[in-house]
């Protein structure tokens, strides 16, 4: 059965820094300096010198790495156990990625260095940039967006400023209604008014109805592909056609492109504009709000707008061109998270094109495993062949009082991370499993047999469920008034 790894023996009582340590107890013990130095209140504005610290900790070296260390370690990490968390793409993230970003040259460059002292850093982001268009078809490609919603509004803002260029006034833009809530959004920051498309009953788009909504008057239709549902959007070359027919373009939401990396190209499939999800397809690390980057590609039409700076190579030599007069501007400051690009670039290099397909073939195969071994157990709204991710909903067990969130709990004794849960909108109750290609046939068979046990629960002691998790530190939290009122400072009594 599906025991829980990893996750007991924790220190749970861990008392706030501030109510640990002794007056007069330091984080360091170092000779005394023997370089004279002016009073601090020479050095800066005496008004901006603070005379005492109110109640600040003081605590010893270890007293600090020991508070850490075991605070991480209440936390669930995907070097922890499996993070099945649809759309997610919670994979592995290997350490040679990690080497790779921690190579002095690359760790240690400062972002006002000058183009002649930044060679390497930028032939990297130069070939990260070409990987990318080979792996999606796209001509050009940007690396400024600091994050897939930030990739959106680069799109959307190439796109209106290409309708602008051509003297077409267009005001709006369809997005179907299993969209991320990230489209929409971006869609309406540029100032569009936002269509919804609604899915068809087998759970991708159709072409006819999209040609029942595009006029003259769509900007751009934003398609996710595979589709939140987890599905191929088949008719993705038909739409494409009928949207460009009216002047329209295209834009694809690639967050997942996971599952059609070496396989299928996003622009054979009529893309104009195309956001990566580095944090996702390309493992580099996620979760806890960042960073992230979010590259776009673009066909020639549009590469004109790209963000400023274009990387740009003469002879051997590579340049940050800032002269673009019909760019979009500046998305960020310098280069972006050069990290992140690091990472991304080491792993593909190391899984080079077969690996990257083996990448995207597994885990296609992985979800389906998952989807037809719980079949039996839960409601498959969508019973078709998945991509990536399968999502399954809580109708047979609401029966018995238990619900999507119970069963996302109760995951968390087994040692497994909750799937995403009530998302898409157009699934009730969805759980939305995405297993990713780095979990071996052992842990999906463990992930399966905790959903297994849990329907089982539902039937015959429905309370186990409603009751977890019964081994995290803490059990159901107020989740609303934690976002509503967030209790970010810790004040004495
Ligand atoms: C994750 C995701 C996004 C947003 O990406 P962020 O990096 O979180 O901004 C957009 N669309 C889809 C389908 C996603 O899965």
């Amino acid at each position: 059965m599906a025991e829980p790894l990893g996750t007991t023996g924790l220190i749970f009582n861990e008392p706030l820094l501030f109510e640990q340590g002794a007056p007069g107890r330091r984080g360091y013990s170092l000779p005394a300096c023997d370089v004279e130095a002016p009073p601090l209140d020479q050095l800066l504005p005496s008004h901006l010198v603070r005379k005492e610290i109110e109640d600040f900790p003081e605590v010893s070296e270890v007293e600090v790495v020991r508070h850490f260390t075991r605070m991480s370690q209440w936390n669930f990490a995907i070097d922890v156990g499996p993070y099945p968390l649809g759309s997610c793409t919670m994979k592995y993230n290997p350490k040679v990625n990690e080497e790779a970003a921690r190579i002095p040259g690359f760790a240690l460059a400062h972002p006002g260095q000058p183009d002649a002292l930044s060679q390497g850093a930028l032939r990297l982001m130069h070939e990260l940039e070409r990987f990318l268009a080979d792996i999606s078809g796209m001509d050009a490609v940007t690396l400024q967006p600091a994050a897939g919603a930030h990739g959106e509004l680069a799109g959307m803002l190439m796109i209106r400023a290409y309708h602008i260029a051509s003297d077409s006034v267009r005001t709006k833009v369809l997005v179907p209604d299993t969209a991320h809530g990230t489209n929409p959004a971006s869609a309406a920051l540029c100032g569009y008014k936002v269509v919804p498309i609604p899915t068809g009953e087998r759970g991708y788009l159709r072409a006819e109805r999209v040609a029942s909504l595009v006029d003259d008057e769509v900007a751009a239709i934003m398609v996710t592909n595979p589709n939140t549902l987890g599905l191929f959007e088949e008719e993705i070359g038909e739409i494409a056609q009928v949207v460009h027919a009216r002047g329209g373009l295209v834009y694809c939401d690639g967050a997942n492109l996971n599952a059609l990396l070496g396989i299928a190209r996003p622009r054979s499939m009529g893309i104009d504009v195309l956001h990566f999800n580095l944090h996702k397809t390309f493992s580099t690390p996620h979760g806890g709000g960042g960073p992230g980057a979010g590259p776009v590609g673009v066909t020639r039409a549009l590469a004109a707008f790209l963000p400023v700076p274009v990387i740009v190579k003469e002879g051997e030599r590579f340049r940050q061109d800032y002269d673009r007069p019909r760019s979009i501007g500046r998305l960020r400051a310098f280069c972006g998270n050069f990290g992140m690009l690091v990472r991304a670039y080491s792993y593909i290099l190391a899984y080079g094109p077969a690996g990257l397909r083996e990448v995207a073939e597994t885990a296609v195969l992985n979800a389906n495993y998952l989807k037809e071994r719980l079949k039996p157990y839960y409601h498959l709204p969508y019973d078709r062949p998945c991509m990536h991710e399968c999502v399954f909903t809580d109708r047979r067990q609401g029966q018995h009082g238990v619900h999507t969130l119970d069963i996302a709990k109760r995951l968390m004794d087994f040692g497994i991370h909750p799937p995403t849960i009530y998302f898409p909108l157009v699934v009730q109750a969805a759980l939305m499993i995405e297993p990713t290609e780095t979990e071996s046939r052992e842990e999906l068979d463990r992930i399966v047999e905790a959903f297994i046990r849990i329907a089982r629960e539902a039937e015959v002691e429905p309370a186990t469920v409603l009751e977890a998790p019964h081994h995290p530190k803490l059990s159901r939290l107020d989740e609303v008034r934690a976002a509503r009122q967030p209790r970010l400072r810790w004040r004495r009594g």
